[in-house]
């Protein structure tokens, strides 16, 4: 198929929601229909949505998994959908943010009985910050929950989005009986899933078909006007307003029965936006332009127990993936063969034949990639957008076993490659300080060095409060580093950063160094 067709069928996107929403179910089921069947009940056992320690550590265990489906792409009728995990635990948010820029649009998956929480909140201010369209799928509606109508006026308060029902639920609870497509005018009746098989419930056309009555009795004619009323009050889907992230249509069902889904998933195919292309520091990379380029958002250390290895993961922004690829690694300024990339299609890990804009390919990594780099076809280019964030957490690594340092040092760098965690290498000191952006890193990373690198450490209190990547001029850096040698250091990246002690002591070095930027968000 030609790079256009196979370029406009397809659908990169992410989902977010609050823990226990149920984006592990949605997932599960969505990949039922793109029939990657021996998945369902998988993405389970990789979940890190609970927030415990331990559970994180299982799914450690269960790397193999958990890896696979940090990409999976599936078809579904004729479009191919490339669903992005996000990692659930708060703790991971910075990695979250990088996914979401890898993706044309998101599903927002919210829990009927809780309606708008926490982290939709928060997940949702980094879709807006580049107008990601959004579908919104409401669930557990075979469960009590809050009124329909009151829900989409709290999304609309709270997230500052216009709503636009695409189905409407009939009753809810031990009342649910289907939903209602405002759109195809047809009813779905509710059939409660029967094991993997999507749940088939019977599909009547026509709001006012006689059959309905026969169904659901009087709850028929209570649909009848409720619709009525809903067509008046809400706002009328709008292909333009989505896709400037403005409006979002939403759909209702239950994940955990497969109900409803089936009328997101076309939802999706219909509306949802095909690969846009993405900014460079230079000009807009088109998604149609012949030549391949694309970004690294994600890396991921020994993802596979029996291979050492580390994965970039790439998003394509333009061009076709042939194995065998030449491509320019642009930071580094050098040509490399890309001979066995790694696809995710119905989550095997295989080796890509070929991979179009929006998909995304894994390639192994011996710590040359790094996030944020730009591959191309010769073009210097460097997409914009991707960033890292100071850490607000510090502790240094104390080593049990003094000979293990160089262990240490590897697994140190190598995990902080992964972007959750950044290392620290203070110029007056052997120290080496970790920051992360929550507590659990820590207990992760002392964990996975266990595990992965045969090193035990502890993390022990550092007087460090926060950090700052420290931008300026050759001669003012080297006047700098005259002055100040107790607070810096190098990042991962050989970055200088800024570590300070107190808020008060950043300030007043901010004010004694006017010619100097101390920057706490870097682009890569
Ligand atoms: P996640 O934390 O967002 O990944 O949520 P999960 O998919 O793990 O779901 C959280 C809980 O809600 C699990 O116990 C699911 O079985 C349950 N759940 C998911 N979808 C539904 C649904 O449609 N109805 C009901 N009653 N429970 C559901």
């Amino acid at each position: 198929m030609s790079l256009i067709l196979e370029t406009t069928r397809r659908r990169t996107f992410a989902i977010i929601s609050h823990p226990d929403a149920g984006k592990t179910t949605v997932t599960e089921k969505l990949l039922l229909y793109g029939g990657a069947i021996q998945m369902a009940g998988a993405v389970k056992s990789r979940k890190t949505d609970r927030g415990a320690t331990s559970d994180w550590m299982k799914m450690e265990q269960e790397r193999g998994i958990s890896v696979a489906s940090s990409v999976m792409q599936f078809p579904y009728k004729d479009v191919m959908m490339n669903l992005l995990d996000t990692p659930g635990h708060e703790d991971f948010s910075e990695d979250t943010y990088r996914v979401l820029t890898a993706v044309d649009s998101a599903l927002m998956v919210i829990d009927v009985a809780k309606g708008v929480e926490d982290r939709t909140i928060k997940l949702m201010e980094v879709c807006r910050l580049r107008d990601t369209p959004i579908l919104t799928f409401i669930n557990k509606l075979d469960r009590e929950g809050k009124e329909p109508i009151e829900l989409l006026d709290e999304v609309e308060d709270v997230l500052k989005i216009e709503c636009a029902p695409m189905t409407w639920p009939i009753g809810m609870g031990k009342r649910f009986k289907g939903i209602y497509h405002l759109y195809n005018d047809t009813i779905r009746l509710f059939a409660q899933a029967d094991g993997q098989r999507a749940s088939e419930g019977e599909l009547i056309q026509g709001l006012d078909n006689p059959r309905l009555d026969e169904l659901i009795g009087g709850m028929a004619d209570e649909l009848r006007d409720e619709i009525e009323l809903v067509r008046g009050a809400s706002h009328e889907f709008d292909l333009e307003t989505f896709l400037q992230g403005k409006q979002t249509p939403v759909f209702f069902g239950s994940a955990v029965n497969n109900f409803g889904l089936q009328e997101l998933l076309d939802g999706f195919a219909m509306y949802a936006p095909p690969p846009k292309g993405r900014e460079t520091e230079d000009r807009f990379v088109k998604a149609d332009e012949d030549k391949m380029t694309g970004f690294v958002f994600k890396i991921q250390a020994n993802m596979d127990p029996a291979h050492r290895d580390r994965v970039a993961f790439m998003r394509i922004v333009s061009g076709k993936y042939e194995a065998g690829k030449k491509l320019k690694h642009v930071r580094i300024g050098k040509d490399v063969k890309i001979s066995k990339a790694i696809t995710f299609l119905a989550n095997k890990r295989e080796q890509a034949e070929e991979a179009y804009p929006g998909d995304i390919i894994g390639l192994h990594n011996h710590g040359t990639i790094k996030i944020g780099d730009t591959f191309t076809e010769g073009e210097v280019l460097k997409f914009t957008g991707i960033p890292n964030f100071a850490p607000e957490l510090f502790r240094r690594a104390r080593l049990k076993d003094p000979m293990k340092m160089k262990a240490l040092q590897k697994g140190l760098t190598q995990l902080s490659e992964e972007g959750a965690t950044q290392l620290y290498r203070p110029i007056s000191n052997n120290d080496l300080i970790l920051g992360a952006v929550g507590v659990l890193q820590f207990e992760v990373v002392a964990q996975r060095l266990a595990d992965e690198y045969n090193v035990a450490c502890q993390f022990e209190p550092v007087n460090v409060a926060t950090a700052r990547w420290v931008i300026g001029d050759k001669a003012e850096i080297s006047k700098f580093l005259d002055k100040v040698t107790d607070n810096v250091a190098y990042d991962a990246a050989d970055q200088l950063v800024y570590i300070a002690p107190t808020r008060v002591n950043l300030q007043l070095t901010e004010e004694r160094w006017p010619n100097l930027k101390f920057v706490a968000t870097r682009e890569h």
